[in-house]
């Protein structure tokens, strides 16, 4: 058993039964272009040291502790329980103990991980003398070969969520140790009745939802369209629907916070499915209007090392994008796909493609396009005004829907775009790609490279360029559909 069991168990014993009869993998979100290991193995600059291996036992490690000062993914067990310490070094049982963080300010969030590890280490006789934090330095841009002395920070404490740090990481062990037998004992006597029923805590929907939601609460799925459990951002959902309220059309006003995205969900369904506002979208629709007019949709990867020149740590590199272009009625396609560093093409083309006048339309474009665009500035300034020129005209064509201008039933509390698109045209949705997700083409990208096979890489370059093109057109499908809705 593993530590990764252990936060399960501590998180919902059911989620833990659960989780062994699985083999989840989540995504690998970080395109990771580096070993990491040598990366950090310069940073603390070790030569001489002793690398771990799966399944290696105490004895394995307490032989290279007798030939090693330093030792990297070194294993220890203690009745059952394996725990992995990344860098650790030694001075006979006293140890300084190094945790890796791909990320640029760890928080307490991560002690779980640190003070089961320190705990086994504890009970098997070890005295821990220093714990630090081995993570990206926010600062680093990189200028030709990695500098891998500065692309890593040291700390000794956490961070907060202001990047300021907060707790020792060693007092906040010493702080929260616990009662490592009585924790194993309880945890390994663990037996959860299959009969027991399944209780919906805010464990399940907390910060991120549970990935077993659907199998411990299949009926939801089934609930209609109009049900209250899909009121967004409500705090007492559950309370209403257990307490009878089924329908968003009957919430109970003293449990409505009162959004105005909450408010059109209401009113979609007190009007048969569909709420507009039409004063409010048609002044909008108006407002963002023009003779030409842009959607647009990029594609990116996120790089933990940045592997080209004027990058940070945890940057993305946009290696797509697909424009549809409106005017006089007809619509014209542009598309891009770079390989390796394609920053200054992406920007080239995209300069070339995007209509010199118009709005341009981006679905979340804030946190997304714009974004992208700023951090392609930020690295070509020589670019600047002309992206500048772009990025004044983007308009977020998810605002309409955020801002509870408009609701329909069928989005169930749902925003996404491809959500959206599914439920204006029928014919022609994300489920008759062979990529029909973000990731799933991010993962076709990466493929891309390492493929030799011409037909399959074709294949490749064809999945990529239909998904991304169908994020642009389904924008083009969404403004209609909106602009449908107010015609007189
Ligand atoms: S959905 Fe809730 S009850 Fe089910 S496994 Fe997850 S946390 Fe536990």
């Amino acid at each position: 058993m593993h530590i990764s069991d252990i936060k399960n168990y501590l998180r919902c014993p059911r989620l833990y039964q659960l989780s062994l009869q699985d083999e989840y993998r989540p995504f690998p979100y970080f395109n990771i272009n580096i070993d990491v290991d040598e990366s950090i193995r310069k940073k603390l600059d070790i030569d001489r040291y002793y690398e771990g291996i799966a399944n290696d036992n105490n004895e394995n490690t307490l032989r290279a502790f007798r030939e090693y000062d330093w030792l990297l993914k070194c294993r220890f067990m203690y009745r059952g329980l394996r725990v992995r310490v990344p860098v650790l070094f030694h001075d006979g049982n006293e140890c300084w103990l190094y945790f890796s963080f791909l990320s640029t300010a760890p928080t307490e969030g991560e002690l779980t991980n640190i003070k089961w590890t320190c705990a086994v280490m504890e009970h098997l006789g070890f005295v821990i003398k220093g714990i630090n934090l081995i993570h990206l330095n926010p600062d680093y841009v990189r200028h030709g070969e990695l500098n891998h002395k500065k692309l890593w920070h040291i700390s000794d404490s956490f961070y907060n969520d202001n990047n300021n740090p907060t707790r020792n990481v060693l007092d906040a062990y010493h702080k929260t140790r616990f009662n490592l037998d009585a924790r194993l004992d309880e945890f390994l006597h663990f037996d959860l009745d299959d009969e027991d029923p399944v209780i919906r805590t805010n464990k399940c929907t907390g910060r991120s939802k549970c990935r077993y939601y659907d199998v411990c609460f299949p009926e939801e799925s089934q609930l209609p369209d109009n049900s209250i459990l899909n009121l967004v951002s409500s705090q007492h959902k559950y309370e209403m629907f257990n307490s009878g309220i089924k329908y968003l059309s009957d919430i109970d006003l003293t449990h409505f916070e009162g959004s105005a995205q909450q408010y059109a969900q209401v009113m979609a369904d007190k009007k048969g499915g569909l709420y507009f506002e039409q004063l409010a979208l048609q002044s909008w629709l108006s407002e963002n209007s023009s003779e030409t007019m842009s959607f647009f949709d990029f594609e990116w990867d996120l790089f933990p090392f940045p592997p080209y020149d004027d990058m940070t740590v945890m940057q993305v590199l946009c290696f797509q994008y697909s424009l549809h272009i409106e005017k006089d009625g007809k619509l014209e396609h542009k598309q891009f796909i770079g390989m390796d560093d394609c920053r200054q093409r992406f920007i080239e083309q995209l300069i070339e493609d995007v209509p010199k006048e118009g709005v341009i339309f981006a679905y979340n474009a804030k946190g997304a396009e714009i974004m992208r665009l700023r951090e392609l500035q930020e690295a070509f300034p020589q670019y600047h005004d002309q992206l500048e020129q772009i990025i004044v005209r983007v308009v977020d064509l998810a605002n309409p829907f955020i801002k509870g201008m408009v609701y329909d039933v069928r989005m169930r509390g749902l925003y996404s775009l491809k959500v959206i698109q599914a439920m204006i045209d029928r014919d022609y949705s994300y489920k008759d790609l062979d990529v029909s997700t973000g990731l799933e083409a991010v993962a076709i990208y990466r493929r891309i490279r390492e493929e030799s096979d011409p037909d399959q890489r074709n294949k490749y370059y064809q999945d990529l360029y239909e998904y991304c093109g169908l994020d642009s057109y389904a924008m083009v499908e969404v403004y209609h559909w909106l602009q449908s809705l107010v015609k007189p």
